[in-house]
């Protein structure tokens, strides 16, 4: 509804729904109206009819575009804040579709460079890479990509545990420029999105340019030419080098699984599996299952298993923080699909309501305040508020069971590692007869199960780990080599940086996306952040052709001082100072994952590169 009445004043030019009375408080918490009473709701259904239908009859006449000074008065009503100006241009952006897609290349190679031979490959297809190949047919650029795997979607290809789904809506975690009316569900399941990957890669027309069951082995700079020779090799063990000026890794962050290093772990007699490598053949009705861990994946699949398992032992190390979101499960209502799909605008100001709610305007719960002495509970004021709404949900599940309450509430900051979305199957799973809880450290995994350091040994037909990924080691499967024959990883020495997440110097035409520092916490879209880097790398190519240039690399200098930055950001971030295990910190403690800052600061340092950061090289 506060979208609503935002889209109609935007339809029609007359702001006076936009009233005082009805401004919404955006915090996530407050729920999908904005906090809005029942009487505000009351109030708010037959104004916003009324406007609707008088729109309808006036034969739909969308008012002239907004003036900035209009756009800023919608834009501060649906946050509930005076934003600031710097917001409009990026609130421009995101309402142009479906008029246009101002994130898309706005040159093509013909125009800057027709004669110039240059190719480049994409490593993987999962929603970087079927983007970043969308963008270089849109510019005429010629690409190769390749797959690992038998199909494109990665994340969602490769994650089939059961109840696997995304924990952003999907009406913003969607390409910008490729949106649907029609989602089955606000969060929808992984088959859901991988069907709606399979679906763009071909509506792109890029799956013929795909080279399935194929893996990357190696890539070497030729300084002599200015191009990288590309190792790869297909499923039949075939390989083969492929000459190209520019590679584009699109090859994710999650998704090497992390067994944990528990003594024993190879003796387990039974069937064990990782989450994101699921094997369905394995029988669980009725069997005894462990799960070990309880983060993001293990709070997904544990309801679902423990619904099938005759008896299920759940082992915590550090408890998670819920967060409850009612309509996590639910269907999309009929309601608001008719308003995607028929009021003009409506999906855009959506998208901006979502964007808001889950990013930008999260992020202060989870900034350390400097003046706050303590971090080992919260990290400020309004981290430690966040902290106790998020205690009163689980004490209104659990408050019954005050042992089972003090297992699972956790003692660190909020946001220092992430946070998992609840609509209360976390909890009604711990209260199942057939469900244990146990939070003693595991001493061993045994032939028959897991030892705890009580000395219990609990049994177990089948032990499966949630234990998450090997987030840190960006890169390690292969070999890229750049200038001078410098290797990445021992460039990295195990401290993956980039600069703005997309190029390391030392290696021209090399661009990665979801690389170091682009990971968001608090929430947010990987995609829209996929979308930015795109559109930065873009915009390098379009240097390099226009200037006729060789190659691009970034200079040091700039490079160092990009990640000084972004390291003071983190450090400034409830995940930088608490002291608490988790993915998002590597083992220097560095967190060389997360972006610290708004999604603004993203997008306005993405929109354009600037030549200066860079050195050109010539042949
Ligand atoms: P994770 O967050 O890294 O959680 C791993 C779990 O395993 C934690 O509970 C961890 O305990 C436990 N663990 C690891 N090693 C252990 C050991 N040696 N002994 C005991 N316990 C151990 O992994 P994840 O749940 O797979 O999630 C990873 C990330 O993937 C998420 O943060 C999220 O970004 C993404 N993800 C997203 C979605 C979604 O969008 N729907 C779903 C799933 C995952 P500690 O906490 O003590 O380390």
């Amino acid at each position: 509804m506060p979208a609503l009445l935002t889209t109609l004043a935007h339809l029609t030019g007359d702001l006076s729904p936009l009233r005082d009375e009805l401004v919404p408080d955006p915090g996530f918490l407050a729920g999908e109206q904005g906090g809005w009473s029942e009487e505000q709701q009351q109030q708010a259904r037959p104004l916003a009819f009324e406007v609707l239908a008088a729109f309808r009859d006036g034969g739909c006449q969308v008012a002239p575009s907004p003036s900035e000074t209009d756009l800023r008065t919608m834009l501060d009503f649906l946050t509930g804040t005076p934003t600031s100006a710097e917001y409009v241009p990026l609130l421009m952006a995101e309402l142009a579709f479906p008029d246009s897609d101002p994130r898309a290349p706005q040159w093509s190679k013909n125009e800057l460079d027709a004669d110039r031979a240059f190719e480049v490959v994409i490593i993987g297809t999962g929603m970087s890479g079927i983007l970043a190949a969308f963008r270089f047919k849109q510019a005429g650029v010629p690409f190769v990509i390749v797959e690992k795997n038998a199909d494109v979607g990665g994340t969602w290809f490769e994650n089939t545990y059961p109840g696997a789904r995304v924990d952003s809506s999907n009406h913003f975690c969607s390409y910008s420029f490729a949106q649907k009316a029609d989602w089955p569900y606000h969060f929808s399941t992984g088959d859901v999105l991988l069907e709606y990957f399979r679906d763009c890669t071909d509506r792109f027309g890029v799956r013929d340019q795909i080279r399935f069951k194929t893996e990357v082995t190696s890539a070497v700079f030729d300084e002599s030419q200015d191009a990288w020779s590309v190792a790869i090799r297909s499923a039949d063990g075939a390989e083969k080098t492929l000459t190209v000026q520019a590679i584009i890794s699109a090859v994710g962050q999650l998704n090497r699984p992390k067994f944990p290093d528990i003594p024993g772990i190879e003796s387990f007699t039974g069937p064990s599996l990782h989450s994101a490598r699921w094997d369905h053949d394995v029988e669980l009705a009725g069997k005894r299952v462990a799960v070990i861990g309880n983060g993001a994946s293990a709070s997904q699949f544990v309801p679902i298993v423990a619904e099938q398992a005759g008896q299920l032992e759940i082992f915590q190390r550090t408890p998670s923080w819920y967060v409850p979101v009612p309509n996590y499960h639910d269907e999309v209502e009929p309601g608001l699909q008719w308003l995607l799909r028929y009021v003009p605008r409506y999906a855009g100001w959506y998208r901006f309501w979502l964007f808001w709610q889950i990013t930008d305007g999260l992020l202060p719960a989870a900034a350390a305040d400097p003046a706050w002495a303590d971090t080992g509970r919260f990290v400020s004021a309004a981290n430690q508020e966040f902290a106790q709404l998020l205690t009163d949900y689980m004490t209104a599940e659990l408050g019954d069971d005050p042992d089972l309450l003090q297992q699972v509430l956790p003692t660190y900051p909020p946001a220092s590692k992430r946070i998992v979305l609840d609509n209360g199957a976390w909890p009604n799973t711990l209260k199942r007869d057939n469900v244990n809880l146990h939070t003693d450290s595991i001493a061993k995994i045994t032939p028959n199960g897991v030892r705890t350091a009580d000395g219990r040994e609990h049994e177990a037909d089948v032990i499966i780990f949630g234990t998450g990924f090997q987030a840190s080691k960006f890169l390690t499967l292969m070999r890229i080599e750049g200038r001078n024959g410098v290797d990445l990883n021992e460039q990295w020495e195990g401290d993956a940086r980039a600069f703005k997440g997309i190029m390391v110097p030392n290696f021209p035409n090399f661009f990665m996306l979801y690389g170091p520092n682009t990971n968001i916490v608090v929430n947010g879209s990987t995609t829209w952040f996929a979308e930015c880097e795109v559109m930065y790398v873009m915009g390098c190519l379009r240097l390099l052709l226009e200037g006729k240039h060789s190659a691009i690399d970034t200079k040091l200098d700039v490079h160092d001082a990009y990640n000084k930055h972004v390291d003071v950001g983190n450090l400034a971030m409830a995940w930088g100072v608490a002291e608490v295990p988790s993915w998002y910190r590597n083992e220097f403690g560095r967190s060389a994952q997360n972006w610290p800052f708004t999604m603004l600061e993203y997008w306005q340092q993405m929109r354009e590169p600037d030549p200066a950061d860079h050195e050109f090289i010539e042949v």
